[in-house]
């Protein structure tokens, strides 16, 4: 049966059979009982499907992931530890050291330095696409050791919408695949699979959690992308030696990057999500959709008020015609622009930090994306280790505050914000 975006939030990845819990239920073991060592056996060597280990899967994580995989329109899902730990080995998974790949500049501070300083000390280097570069200059980046391109739906924190049909048509004309993290946006205001995107990234920490509690990522595949080309990704196409020369490609098709992901470098790197922390992910995916409707018409009348406010000197919000990206946004994100906006306070950093301590609803956090309206000022915290140069490459000027709007009723943001408006 297929259904709705809506109705996958609730009903996807869990069906209970009769008489089992109508709740997807922890499954809090950590290992799995088997009559014969022969079936075993074939789940070692991937041959039979089952839980054998909860490093590889888990019946709790394994239901998250289904969901997910569902909402994006996938082959299949890896839930990780973190959103650092999908990207991490998102990239991993199809590049070497010797190899390089490129992304677009206006990122994740996070995901900068996991690309720009720890991807870089294990021989893989990362080039970034930066605003002022032309056609030209972009094509010079690729060669033939470029393995992908990465760039986020909505970037965090510059919130530049990615031309994701653009991006993906350059990708594939290069042969290789486009690496889309859709943390902000979600999979209810934009699938990227859809536009051409091959793999999907998310930090689930953020929207899908929702509430604040865990930390999560993880990885969809979209089984679109040809890993056979040019003989690239012989990690997915040759011999895999501890599995018994298992390929990918050839055994499991179009999901080989999932399934490589899983029991190769999850097996190996261990970056795995507990079943609790599954249970609560799941928990906040079944509101997904009734959220992001509410962050995004919060925000955008948060954004259009400040927009005529005499001491606010900017304001950026993908869903003002005002903005940059507006038709990027009308085209990948119709139903809203997400719950982030950013916006200056005419007086710098001085006015900005005064802007933030007198705020008494809206909380100073190092966090985004969840139902309590949030601020943070990223120049000075989440994006403190990056230079003046990548700062200005991601977008993020010293006046920047950022501002993540709750569900909480819109009049009592915007009342929260005038007052400490007044006090600048
Ligand atoms: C937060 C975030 C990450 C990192 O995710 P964690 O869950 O904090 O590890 C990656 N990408 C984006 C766009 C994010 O907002």
């Amino acid at each position: 049966m297929s259904w709705k975006k809506e109705t996958n939030c609730i009903q996807a990845g869990y069906t209970p059979k009769n008489g089992e819990p109508r709740v997807l239920p922890i499954y809090q073991s950590t290992t799995y009982k088997y009559d014969s060592a022969d079936h075993l056996g074939k789940l070692f060597d991937l041959e039979a499907d089952g839980h054998m280990y909860s490093r590889i899967s888990n019946p709790t994580v394994s239901a998250v992931e289904e969901k997910i995989n569902v909402l994006e329109g996938g082959v299949g899902a890896l839930c990780t530890s973190s959103g650092q730990a999908a990207n991490l080995l998102a990239i991993l998974n199809i590049t070497s050291a010797g190899e390089n790949f490129i992304s677009l500049s206006s990122i994740y501070g996070g995901t900068i330095n996991l690309f720009a300083v720890t991807l870089k000390r294990m021989g893989i280097e990362v080039r970034f696409i930066t605003p002022d570069m032309d056609d030209a200059q972009i094509e010079a980046l690729f060669d033939d050791k470029t393995r992908l391109v990465f760039g986020e739906t909505i970037a965090n924190p510059a919130l530049d919408v990615l031309d994701i049909e653009k991006y993906a048509k350059l990708a594939h004309a290069h042969k290789v695949p486009l690496v889309v993290d859709n943390t902000f946006a979600t999979p209810i205001l934009c699938t990227p699979i859809e536009f051409g995107a091959d793999i999907v990234v998310h930090s689930t920490t953020k929207y899908m959690d929702g509430q604040a509690t865990v930390v999560g990522g993880v990885i969809v595949d979209s089984g679109n992308f040809d890993w056979s080309v040019d003989g690239k990704y012989p990690g997915l196409t040759q011999p895999d030696e501890s599995y018994h020369g298992v390929v990918y490609t050839k055994n499991f098709g179009k999901a080989a990057y999932i399934t490589k992901a899983r029991v190769q470098l999850m097996r190996d790197f261990g970056v795995l999500p507990p079943a609790a922390a599954a249970f609560m992910l799941n928990s906040g995916l079944t509101t997904l959709h009734l959220r992001m409707e509410r962050h995004s018409s919060n925000a955008l009348a948060v954004a259009k008020h400040l927009e005529k406010h005499e001491k606010i000197a900017w304001v950026n919000y993908p869903g003002l015609e005002s903005s940059k990206d507006y038709a990027l946004a009308k085209k990948y994100l119709p139903d809203g622009c997400s719950g982030v906006i950013s916006f200056g306070v005419k007086g710098g950093r001085e006015a900005a930090v005064k802007f933030m301590d007198s705020l008494e609803l809206a909380a100073i956090v190092v966090h985004v994306a969840d139902a309590r309206t949030c601020v943070l000022h990223p120049a000075s915290t989440t994006h403190r280790q990056l230079t003046d140069d990548q700062l200005k490459a991601a977008g993020i000027g010293s006046d920047l505050v950022r501002m993540s709007i709750g569900i909480e009723h819109v009049d009592d943001i915007i009342e929260d914000i005038d007052n400490a408006l007044a006090k600048v």
